[in-house]
């Protein structure tokens, strides 16, 4: 469907109800789901390392006839040493190393095109998956820190009227696997170097590439899991370097808060009113500004951890001074902080970015709350890796 088909308008509201399943009759003017919770049903991807607990590979492997103890060495050779790469593992038996790799670590994405920008320390990578799915992560390096931004469904069922992979849908969820794969694909090019700065490691991983993160729930905490477990049962990145987003699926974001994971919520709220909010994050329809909000001050309370407020300025239509204003209230006094974002403007579409005084305006009046702001780095927009630009176009062959 051509994102010009997108507008404000055609996003219809529906009347907010507590289930979570989407109903038939919630549709958009263009006739596509207003929401879609539940994922087409597909084929799953090859069971991998990476979806198992340590003691659920244990299983595995001793059902291949192998040793308990040889989960734990595969799983070093791939959290540890980054590698899938059987012949590297000269530490197990020659007869058991292809026998344990072709079973517990089969290949899940195939690069199909990466776009580099920022003299090579941005990198976008299109992933094909096993069933052609695409999906994109994003790899920005800074000097004290390296962020990859993950993607965690095929599309999305959301239906965000001014975000490029809303646009297409829902195709699938991704398993655990498949998105640790792009976090170990990321580590193993710093790892050898491969991005300018030196061999380093990642420190920070953001939920806010393809999907909305919370609609593929028990994946999402399995993959956060497999990312901050300690070696040898995962990558052992600090639970306090992952963000997990969300555009407001309340009963999802009470679930997070019990799961004693000190992971970072970025809510993106992106209007203070339910009126905008309706059409701007159609999930508004089924939970409201107050009642996401009053999840998102429980999320920080049980946590301890401050709740980023994410906000899109959108040139005329989310960025007055009164919203501002709005927002500032609803915020101050919070265990938050709100940080803006620079609109991306999506081909075809009829919302850009704020203009830099309106802009500068709405911090003002947000400061003027004592609300913490800040302005999104808009690093990967020239080659739309910018939150709300991950739409996963095939290449041109
Ligand atoms: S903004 Fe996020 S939740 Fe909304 S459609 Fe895009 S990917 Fe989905």
């Amino acid at each position: 469907m051509s994102s010009e088909s997108v507008s404000k308008e055609s996003v219809q509201t529906v009347p907010s109800t507590s289930s979570t399943s989407s109903s038939p009759n919630e549709v958009s003017a263009d006739g596509r789901p207003l929401l879609t919770f539940a994922a087409p049903r597909r084929a799953k991807p090859a069971r991998h390392l990476a979806d198992l607990s340590m003691a659920e590979r244990r299983d595995a492997v001793a059902e291949l006839g192998e040793k308990a103890f040889r989960a734990d060495q595969l799983s070093r050779h791939y959290f540890d040493r980054l590698t899938h790469d059987a012949a590297a593992m000269t530490d197990l038996p020659t007869a058991s190393r292809d026998r344990l790799a072709e079973a517990l670590l089969p290949s899940l994405l195939t690069p199909v095109r990466e776009i580099v920008c920022d003299g090579g320390t941005t990198r976008k990578t299109l992933w094909r998956l096993f069933d052609g799915a695409l999906v994109e992560s994003v790899l920005m390096r800074y000097p004290e820190r390296v962020t990859i931004c993950v993607s965690s469904q095929a599309g999305c069922g959301m239906n965000c009227p001014f975000c490029a992979t809303g646009q297409a849908g829902l195709t699938r969820n991704m398993s655990t696997a498949e998105i640790v794969e792009q976090v170990v694909a990321g580590a193993r090019a710093l790892a050898a170097g491969e991005v300018p700065g030196g061999p380093g490691r990642v420190s920070n991983i953001v939920f806010m590439g393809m999907g909305e993160p919370m609609a593929n729930y028990k994946a999402v905490i399995g993959a956060v899991r497999r990312m901050t477990d300690p070696s040898p049962h995962g990558l052992g990145i600090s639970a306090r370097g992952v963000t997990v987003s969300t555009v407001g699926l309340v009963p999802a974001i009470g679930k997070l808060a019990a799961e004693g994971l000190p992971v970072t919520l970025a809510l993106s709220l992106h209007a203070p009113d339910d009126e905008l909010r309706d059409t701007l994050v159609p999930v508004n329809t089924r939970w409201k500004v107050d009642e996401v909000l009053d999840a998102a001050w429980d999320y920080a309370r049980i946590t301890g951890r401050r709740v980023s407020i994410e906000y899109a300025l959108i040139k005329d239509v989310n960025d007055q001074e009164w919203r501002a204003d709005l927002l500032g209230r609803l915020v101050k006094n919070r265990l938050a902080h709100v940080n803006l974002i620079p609109l991306n403007p999506t081909p075809g579409s009829k919302w850009t970015a704020s203009r830099p005084e309106d802009e500068r305006a709405f911090v003002r009046r947000l400061e003027a709350h004592g609300v913490p702001v800040t302005v999104r780095d808009t690093r990967g927009r020239e080659i739309d890796g910018a939150c709300g630009q991950l739409a996963a176009a095939a290449p041109e062959e």
